[in-house]
């Protein structure tokens, strides 16, 4: 019988197994295809019946490194341009092992003062790299739908103070529903974060002037003015088709003006404030009351991790704090329980990679790299735009280039079905990811580069594989 008390002074044997295979799964990653289709079979090795007799930690640990070496989606790798995925950076990689080493109960000071201070600092330079006042108040979350529901919520909170109610202790029972408005860029993570708080999956009002979604400020002024109410302004910091931007400063001059809540989704759009080339994207976010974004797709921090910032540092403790409310915060607290700030308790100390991998690279690191990701992406424009057969479908404003095949002749439906089954070809054939989107209409691929280890050639390898299964499609 393997009883884990049985390993107690040989605990370490396991994890040296763990490292013996980063070697050689990172020095392969580069050059490894995004998916091996031969692999699949490994995951057969997942099955079976739970174990009487557990056959203890090495061989088992070996066994999972086998298998995930083989049958994982090699997505940390540099072409995986499918969605917004980042990697991981070195930093922040083994910043994620020493929090599972390290095992900390994340949440509450008295559990773990180092988590605690950690989350502080991170969120403290997260803040000063984005640009917003340091005088916000933060905390990390699982991902951006959660730093999108944690905005909300507390945009949900201010309303319902707006109308005398204590949403947190009473509900929304006697409410109006809550305003909510937004351009066509509205992520479906926003629409999930009004679903899950109650104010309804497709309540939030879409103003846009044009097919691709752009936001009508002018309907979204009068809409105000007829509401004559606190309202919830949902603004749209990089949109995944074509990583466009709604104007965050105009939206803030309405917000401002009509006294409604801004919320901004700057899951990767955030990212542009870190460039002087790039920061006129998302001029006014700091003004935004919530921010939302990712740290595991441009932070390149391991999954899972995203962070939420508000203006008023008191409103998060008012809408999660659940045990010891009315709580207040100030941003120079330092002996925080963050649990009291988001949805969650318990939690891993994930502000630690951030913490990490903000110390190995730093500002101008970042810049670098949101600079060279940019430089790629106006490249991939580029190379489309050269390719006679490829159409570039909107300008490429940061991070994503949206194009599609074309042959000549064909139809609208004909072209949409040749993408689509062109999507299918790339996730098949593995070489490079990229998935396909419906952008006006159009079936579209919609690559984003967001991972640190992309290169020219990768870009380059892209479009090859592209125009080379395209090719055969369309013949
Ligand atoms: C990816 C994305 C989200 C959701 O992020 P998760 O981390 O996957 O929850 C929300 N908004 C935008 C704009 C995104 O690109």
């Amino acid at each position: 019988m393997a009883d884990p008390l049985g390993e107690r002074d040989r605990a370490s044997e396991a994890l040296d197994l763990v490292a013996a295979a980063a070697g050689p799964y990172l020095e392969t990653l580069t050059s490894r295809p995004v998916h091996d289709p031969a692999a699949a079979g490994l995951l057969d090795g997942l099955g079976g019946e739970l174990p009487e007799d557990g056959e203890g930690s090495p061989a088992t640990i070996e066994e999972l490194v086998r298998i995930g070496t083989g049958a994982a989606t090699h997505s940390s790798g540099p072409r995986f341009f499918h969605f917004v995925v980042g990697g991981s950076t070195p930093a922040a990689q083994a910043a994620d092992w020493v929090t599972a080493l390290l095992d900390q109960v994340a949440g509450l000071w008295a559990t773990s003062p180092l988590a605690a201070e950690a989350e502080t600092v991170a969120l403290r330079w997260l803040k000063d790299l984005f640009g917003l006042p340091a005088t916000h108040g933060g905390v990390l979350t699982p991902s951006a739908t959660y730093a999108n529901l944690t905005g909300l919520a507390a945009a949900r909170s201010w309303w319902g103070e707006r109308h005398g109610v204590d949403v947190s202790a009473d509900g929304l029972a006697g409410l109006p529903a809550m305003p909510v408005l937004s351009g066509g860029y509205l992520h479906p993570s926003s629409s999930k974060a009004l679903q899950v708080l109650g104010c309804g999956r497709d309540t939030a009002r879409i103003l846009a002037r044009d097919d691709a979604g752009r936001v009508d400020l002018a309907a979204m002024d009068r809409a105000l003015t007829e509401l004559a109410g606190p309202a919830v302004l949902i603004g749209n910091a990089g949109e995944v088709n074509t990583g466009d931007f709604d104007p965050i400063d105009e939206l803030a001059d309405l917000a401002e003006r009509h006294g409604a809540w801004l919320h901004v989704d700057g899951t990767f759009g955030l990212f542009a404030a870190v460039s002087p080339q790039t920061a006129h994207l998302v001029r006014g976010v700091d003004r935004a009351d919530s921010v939302a974004a990712d740290g595991h797709k441009w932070l390149n921090v391991p999954y899972d991790s995203g962070v939420a910032f508000v203006r008023d540092p008191a409103v998060l403790g008012r809408t999660f704090g659940a045990w010891n409310a009315p709580y207040l915060q100030s941003a120079e607290d330092t002996r925080l329980n963050y649990n009291n700030l988001s949805a969650g308790s318990s939690q891993r100390a994930r502000a630690l990679p951030i913490w990490a991998t903000l110390r190995a690279y730093g500002r101008q690191g970042y810049r670098a790299m949101v600079e060279r990701h940019h430089d790629l992406a106006l490249r991939l424009g580029e190379l489309v735009e050269a390719a006679p057969e490829l159409e570039l479908l909107a300008p490429v404003r940061l991070c994503v280039t949206c194009f599609r095949y074309r042959k000549p002749g064909a139809t609208g439906p004909e072209l949409d079905e040749l993408n689509r089954r062109l999507g299918e070809a790339l996730l098949a054939d593995g070489r490079v990811y990229a998935g396909t989107t419906v952008y006006r209409g159009m079936t579209a691929l919609r690559p984003a580069i967001v991972n640190w280890r992309t290169t020219e050639d990768d870009i380059e390898l892209l479009v090859s594989v592209v125009r080379e299964l395209g090719a055969r499609l369309a013949a």
